[in-house]
């Protein structure tokens, strides 16, 4: 039997809506991934198996052809870089925003800017297109209390409904990046196991297509 293609999903809030579209795309674990501290898992297809992994690791899983394809969100892929990985489908789950954000009514004064983010490359990038200085700190978690604790004037993060920033008494300032949850393949496996791949691929273009039926040309 040939080698099985691993799939690598994102642990966490975007497996919660990568698995059922999944599920409408045909493929589904054979138990389920909750009850398990497995990290490898079989599926209903024949030779293909499943990985759950922390976000920021799937984009190397799939670079280094450890995994053939994988699910992560934008925001991911915009701070790793995507060589070596094809982004061909737009998966329309996990919208949220990458965001500038700091102390609700106060503007940006410094001339110089402290940045705290787990998004450095990304801060980097946006602040120098925007001819501002930045210092740029990374942080792990909790990046609202940043500001809060004098350790930066901003922060870049993630937004959703942006009860987080609210709560801590922050607001969102400037947009970086619409983010969506987009499938990454690995480049020499799209060429090796192009039947097999295929297949998957339109099966998820499919299920995508079904649940966005007025958005344009997906991926
Ligand atoms: P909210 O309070 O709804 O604005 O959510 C903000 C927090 O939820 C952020 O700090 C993120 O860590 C997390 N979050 C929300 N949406 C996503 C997503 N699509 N992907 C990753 N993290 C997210």
């Amino acid at each position: 039997m040939s080698k099985p293609l691993i799939f690598a999903l994102s642990k966490g809030r975007i497996l919660e809506e990568t698995l059922p579209l999944l599920a409408d795309a045909g493929i589904e674990p054979a138990e389920p991934l909750d009850k398990s501290r497995k990290l490898l898992f079989d599926t209903n297809l024949d030779n293909v198996k499943l990985v759950v992994i922390r976000a920021v690791d799937v984009p190397t899983y799939v670079q280094l052809g450890a995994a053939d394809l994988g699910v992560a969100g934008r925001d991911v892929l915009l701070e790793h870089g995507v060589d070596g990985l094809y982004e061909p489908l737009d998966l329309r789950i996990s919208r949220c925003r990458l965001m500038t954000a700091g102390i609700e009514g106060q503007a940006p004064g410094r001339a110089r800017r402290r940045v705290a983010t787990k998004f450095v490359n990304v801060a980097r990038r946006y602040y120098a297109e925007q001819g501002i200085q930045a210092e740029v700190i990374k942080l792990y978690g909790a990046m609202e209390l940043a500001p809060l604790m004098n350790l930066a004037d901003e922060i870049v993060d993630i937004v959703d409904t942006g009860n987080t920033l609210r709560a801590n008494g922050m607001a969102p300032r400037e947009l970086i990046a619409d983010i969506t949850t987009r499938l990454v393949v690995n480049k020499a496996s799209m060429t090796m196991q192009h039947e097999r791949l295929m297949p998957l691929i339109e099966q998820l273009r499919h299920a995508v297509e079904v649940r966005n039926p007025d958005a344009s040309a997906v991926g």
